[in-house]
């Protein structure tokens, strides 16, 4: 096919119609995906569509047996398949190679890495001669800018195709003992990075031995990563983030217009405006791009998703949006210490390099404080929640919940959802509320049927698969035990900010969140009007759940960060002083 595409009939018009032969499964899919979820992320691509990716692409004919990308390839294309069957296959070489996917005419070849820039997690063979349409990385990345509805298409498959191989335990293999904390870092930036990876622990698995022998490692040094030929001992996450092909660390020498610490919901929210506003952007993450909201499995309440969408996509779009718009995110990269000047405020980062930014947008955000009960991650948006909104109560119409903490946030969450549910539980460390709790509250919880205070009480059990279907709380004056029938628990226990890296630098409030606007004590420097989310120093914003007053929520992080964004082109409007 010419690349304008107009000179040969029409690609998809000779196909013929076969629409459900264009890609076959071939390995047990998690759980959780349903037929919906195999049709977004396996589609079969129709005649227009597929003249769309030709327009992008050149056809190219391959021989059985000929390797389109391998994995670890950096630099690998998309293929559209109009002819003949092309698998995917995991651990290629290896002694755990399998196919997982067959593709046949209709459907296209490529997994999400190709929109990230990082390597290929498997490799694609072609098992029968095969006619195909390839679109190189770049060409691909001109199509989802253009290509308004097959952009979208695309991207709701490759990130099905991500969370299928996540699930299927595909990629990197982490081999280490679950008591090293080494190894749980290693584990904790692969899972939050949504690094497809399976895990043998050396004190439980038996296959743990005969793999390490193969690799030829001593058992003491473990942690390793193996990735296709190679084995890494104890590597940093920096080193792991290298190995995928993360962006790689910013120039030392650079200045930006704006810094952006953090790639949570407000970070990113301040990467995509600034950068779609013409700043020159950069974002350092110090774990995962997402923050809290990625670890979120479904966000009910984010404006314009009636159905609720998890967090992990809304911050993959984020991000994807960020990168399109010419923002760079540097991860894993810790700002350790902040040193702001005039005209140039530098940020110092742990691994000993330095940035200089125009303007710094601090998104640290905050560490909700979580009980320590076995089996809480796996309920949290399920069954745990740390918020109390409707769209939780309506989950819970008719059920018993539980709700701890003796804080106002507690007190108002236990009333709200007294009026959506069966029976509330307000689980207290203390005697009663008085101390904590503003007497507006205490005096609602007293006279409310439905609420009922349980003080000294610690809750010791989650009892679900899945879903939460009671707890076991145990009574501190007597250690007496009792179990409650709750169907959700909302953890009010307070946040701790993400400041400590300031260490004093900025004004913060009496818990350590970042004081901005008219609530900074004292006159803006050189009497220059304070803007609101600035800080005590001039062109430094907070946004997001670190600032101090913030609202908690995941549309509000986002307002925030890109309201920072209009007030860093009002800082850099200033004139200098
Ligand atoms: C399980 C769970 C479910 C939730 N569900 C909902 C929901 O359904 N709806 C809703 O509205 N809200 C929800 N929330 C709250 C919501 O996630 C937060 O309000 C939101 O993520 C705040 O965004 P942020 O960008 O301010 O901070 P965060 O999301 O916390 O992001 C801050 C980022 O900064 C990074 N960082 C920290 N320190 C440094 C440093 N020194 N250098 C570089 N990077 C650093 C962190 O690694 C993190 O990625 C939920 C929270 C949790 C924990």
């Amino acid at each position: 096919m010419g690349s304008d595409g107009n000179e040969t009939p029409a690609v998809g018009a000779v196909l013929g119609a076969r629409p459900d032969q264009a890609a076959t499964v071939l390995v047990d899919l998690p759980d959780w995906a349903t037929a919906e979820d195999v049709a977004v992320a396996w589609p079969a691509l129709g005649d227009e569509q597929i003249d769309a990716f030709g327009r992008f692409g050149e056809e190219r004919t391959v021989a059985t047996g000929e390797i389109l990308y391998r994995q670890e390839d950096s630099d690998f294309a998309m293929y559209v398949v109009l002819q003949g069957r092309v698998q995917i296959i995991d651990d290629y070489g290896g002694a755990q190679e399998h196919p997982t996917v067959e593709y046949g005419p209709r459907g296209f070849v490529g997994e999400y890495n190709l929109l990230t820039g990082q390597a290929s997690y498997m490799t694609a063979v072609a098992v029968e001669t095969a006619r195909l349409i390839e679109i190189p990385r770049g060409r691909l990345r001109q199509l989802m800018a253009q290509e308004e509805t097959l952009s979208e298409l695309v991207l709701r498959a490759l990130l099905r195709r991500r969370a299928a191989l996540i699930g299927l335990s595909s990629g990197l293999r982490i081999i280490g003992s679950s008591y090293s904390a080494s190894a749980r870092r290693l584990l904790e930036f692969t899972t939050r990075n949504q690094i497809p990876h399976s895990w043998v622990d050396v004190e439980r698995d038996a296959a743990a031995e005969a793999i390490l022998r193969d690799f030829a490692v001593a058992p003491d040094q473990t942690p390793v990563v193996t990735w296709g030929s190679q084995v890494l001992k104890n590597p940093s996450n920096a080193d792991l983030a290298r190995l995928l092909g993360f962006a790689p660390a910013p120039e030392p020498t650079r200045v930006v217009d704006v810094l952006v610490v953090g790639a949570g919901p407000a970070g990113l929210a301040a990467s995509v405006y600034g950068a779609s506003e013409g700043l020159s952007t950069l974002t350092l993450e110090n774990a995962a791009v997402g923050g809290q909201a990625g670890t979120s499995t479904r966000i009910e309440n984010y404006l314009g998703f009636p159905a609720g969408l998890s967090g992990a996509d809304l911050t993959a779009r984020a991000a994807l949006q960020a990168a399109k718009f010419g923002a760079q995110t540097a991860v894993p990269a810790e700002a350790a210490r902040l040193e702001p000047g005039a005209g140039v405020n530098l940020v110092h980062l742990s691994d000993g390099t330095q940035v200089g930014a125009r303007a710094v947008v601090i998104a640290t955000g905050a560490r909700y404080r979580r009980l320590a009960v076995d089996g809480l991650a796996d309920l949290e948006s399920t069954g745990v929640y740390y918020a109390a909104t409707l769209a939780e109560a309506l989950r819970h119409v008719g059920h018993v919940v539980a709700v701890v903490g003796g804080g106002n946030s507690a007190g108002q969450a236990a009333i709200f959802l007294a009026a959506h549910t069966r029976h509330v539980y307000v689980l207290i460390r203390r005697d009663d509320l008085t101390a904590t709790m503003s007497r507006y509250l205490t005096d609602q919880i007293a006279r409310h049927p439905n609420v009922e205070v349980l003080a000294r009480t610690e809750v010791t059990a989650l009892h679900g698969d899945g879903e939460l279907r009671g707890l076991t709380v145990a009574d501190g004056r007597n250690e007496s035990r009792r179990d409650l029938d709750a169907r959700a628990l909302f953890v009010f226990i307070g946040a701790d900010p993400h400041t400590e890296w300031l260490n004093g630098t900025l004004a913060v409030d009496r818990s350590g969140f970042v004081l901005t606007g008219q609530d900074v004590p004292g006159p803006g420097e050189s009497g220059l009007r304070r803007l609101p989310l600035e800080t005590s120093a001039s062109g430094v914003f907070a946004a997001g759940d670190v600032r101090s007053g913030s609202i908690k929520r995941v549309a509000s992080a986002v307002g925030e960060g890109a309201m920072a964004v209009r007030l860093v082109h009002e800082h850099l409007a200033r004139p200098l002083t």
